[in-house]
């Protein structure tokens, strides 16, 4: 069968543009990747091409998860139960055992994971390097998934809590990132070259960049036309070194002196920033990853979304690695995202399950700078799509079907997956993907790197 076109009929059609309404039964035809014609009623006629049933399910754009750390899955609930500095104490510490093997494992079942909860694009901060072949094996990971990915290879070169093994002088790091880049140039198809864009950055920010990196970064990734991600005041402590250290009151003030902040930049978490802090944000078009679930996790605190996007910051949503999560569900961090801002004001109003919506697609999308590219279904945008069943006792029957898809959907009510117009996913099962090949690699993968791990 000629699978470059493909037709998605009578499905329920959220299309997330702006002003795009919910359509009650419309269809999306594509063409080489690429949605040519959306409408309601019944597609036009086709005499070739992959015709997929939707009725019974919304047809939405994939969701994107601007923060994670593919790997983690590895250490799914490893260490819940520590203060923010001594968890990341142990998750650097990871880096004295960790191998290629293991993470190229743990990357394709992050993947896996993501996938089948219906994530198309996925934003891999990168930071945990011993040697420069793993960014390597997680690039090769995400390529082989076929999801839609931005490698964010970040940079340590201080810090007490930062192994030797990690650490890197700028110099090696800018090397090696390099040497990633032109890897993937000359090694990859075009089509996975299209689909994975490298960003680079400062990964948490006073803890393990000096003012030396800092100062030489943007002007790297300026070179080299690469965006940055970094971690930005995830927990108090952070600010408290900050304060200490830097003299500055935030760490979004403290990256200002360094010209960090700008619309290529995503600040995952930012917890902790003054309102002073939100006004710089939004002046500079820095975008945020609110990761609720994982804030939740490590006792970080509530992020002041609501702050953020009255300010106008664009704010898109991320998992955060299964380290400190200990999942990866898109559906779970869009409901926890509505609900924490709820307590946190005590205000059942305070936001809109269409602004959450919008996190999970079109704004995350803009967050990490792929709103031309994906994050909603119109003409002209890669076909980046899910199909989610909502005929499920848990979503019957229907009311409010944004509200629903933010408070009752569940990564496993994700039906069908397609990135860049190439099924991935179909009736839940992985066409792509091997998932028991995955999950065994992983299994063994996880046993090997508990056994090398060093005592604490
Ligand atoms: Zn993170």
């Amino acid at each position: 069968m000629d699978e470059s076109v493909i037709i998605i009929s009578d499905a329920t059609l959220l299309p997330m543009t702006v002003g795009g309404n919910v359509i009650e039964s419309g269809y999306v035809t594509a063409i080489d990747g690429v949605i040519v014609e959306v409408g309601a009623g019944d597609p036009p006629a086709m005499e070739r091409g992959l015709r997929i049933d939707g009725r019974g399910k919304v047809l939405m754009p994939g969701l994107i998860n601007a923060h994670t750390h593919l790997y983690q899955v590895l250490l799914r609930a490893v260490w819940e139960d520590l203060p923010f500095l001594a968890w990341l104490k142990r998750i650097y510490g990871v880096a004295e055992a960790l191998n290629p093997e293991h993470v190229l494992a743990g990357t394709l079942l992050g993947c896996l994971e993501n996938l089948k909860g219906g994530v198309t694009t996925v934003c891999e901060h990168n930071f945990l390097n011993p040697g420069p072949e793993c960014a390597v094996a997680a690039v090769e990971a995400i390529s082989r998934s076929g999801l839609r990915g931005v490698f964010a290879r970040t940079i340590m070169d201080t810090g007490d809590i930062v192994p030797d093994c990690t650490r890197e002088t700028p110099e090696t790091a800018f090397a090696r990132i390099e040497e990633l880049m032109s890897r993937q140039r000359l090694n990859g198809s075009p089509e996975e070259s299209r689909r994975l864009t490298f960003r680079t950055g400062p990964n948490t920010p006073p803890i393990n960049a000096s003012p030396d990196l800092l100062r030489e970064i943007r002007g790297f990734a300026d070179h080299h036309s690469i965006g940055i991600s970094a971690h930005v005041a995830e927990s108090a402590s952070v600010v408290e070194v900050t304060r200490r250290q830097c003299n500055r009151a935030g760490v979004v003030a403290h990256l200002a002196d360094f010209d960090i902040p700008g619309e290529d930049a995503i600040f995952a978490h930012s917890v902790h920033v003054s309102p002073e802090e939100i006004v710089q944000l939004a002046d500079t078009n820095t975008a945020v990853s609110h990761n609720p679930v994982s804030n939740m996790m490590l006792g970080d605190g509530i992020a002041p979304v609501v702050e953020m996007l009255a300010a106008g910051v664009k704010v898109g949503l991320g998992s955060d690695g299964a380290a400190s999560n200990h999942g990866q569900d898109l559906f779970e961090t869009m409901k926890a995202a509505s609900l924490l801002q709820k307590v946190k004001h005590q205000d059942a109003g305070v936001i809109d399950p269409h602004q959450v919506l919008r996190m999970g697609t079109i704004d995350g999308a803009h967050a990490l700078g792929l709103g031309s590219v994906c994050g909603s279904v119109e003409a002209g945008k890669r076909a980046d799509l899910i199909l989610v069943d909502i005929q499920k006792p848990h979503f019957q029957p229907v009311n409010d079907v944004v509200s629903q898809l933010v408070h009752c959907a569940k990564a496993t009510d994700v039906d069908t997956v397609l990135v860049d117009g190439k099924v991935l996913m179909r009736g839940r099962e992985c066409v792509w993907l091997d998932e028991g090949e995955t999950l065994r690699r992983a299994q063994a993968a996880r046993r090997d790197l508990m056994e090398r791990m060093p005592a604490a």
